[in-house]
């Protein structure tokens, strides 16, 4: 990945050449972006974080790290290691995710990835960490369901949202419907304790 002072320290003119190669590789690399979350929901995990990261370095090579897209890409490597157990590296880029789509303010994009960093505490085992992440940055009014394909694409207030009652008394996860509880069972119950 280019560093950040790397892309920022040719200040010399743009020319129309190196103009037009720039929007090309920002196409590209929203095409990738688009490929590589396609590619996740076929469950090819390490296929989807390799195109993220190309994605990443076209992004960031086009058009410097300070831009929404670029989050997007931090997101999507987070989650692609998350599916793939490496929970470090996951960690490390869905916090970077997270301060870039608050400095943004996209609400919803930030607690997606809010949910997707407290999966990675629930996978080791650290539930009251995971509730903290669910509760944090968008504070308690803006929460998205923790089950990934919930139908609903926004945030909901914490009080309209119902805990899994077998981990009730750290209520660590939260979701928008008993539908969306039963569907994500089958993930959460390896994790789910009953405390
Ligand atoms: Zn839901
Ligand atoms: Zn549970």
């Amino acid at each position: 990945m280019l560093s950040f002072s790397s892309v920022t320290a040719n200040t010399s003119p743009v020319t129309a050449e190196q103009f037009q190669q720039t929007g090309e590789d920002f196409t590209l690399a929203g095409d990738l972006t688009n490929q590589a979350y396609q590619l996740a929901r076929l469950g090819r995990y390490e296929d989807a974080e390799r195109l993220h990261s190309r994605s990443l370095q076209l992004k960031v090579g086009s058009v410097g790290r300070q831009h929404p897209s670029v989050a997007t890409s931090y997101n999507g490597l987070g989650e692609a290691q998350l599916k793939l157990g490496r929970l470090d590296e996951a960690e490390v880029n869905l916090r970077t995710a997270i301060t870039f789509r608050e400095a943004f303010g996209q609400r919803f994009e930030a607690a997606c990835s809010k949910e997707n960093l407290a999966q990675v505490y629930e996978m080791r085992g650290d539930l009251a960490q995971a509730k903290d992440f669910r509760k944090q940055w968008g504070g308690k009014e803006f929460m998205v369901c923790s089950h990934y394909d919930c139908p609903h694409s926004t945030t909901f207030p914490f009080n309209e949202l119902r805990a899994c009652s077998r981990c009730k008394v750290s209520t660590s996860i939260y979701y928008c419907s008993i539908d969306c509880q039963v569907c994500d069972w089958k993930r959460h119950k390896r994790y789910c304790k009953e405390q």
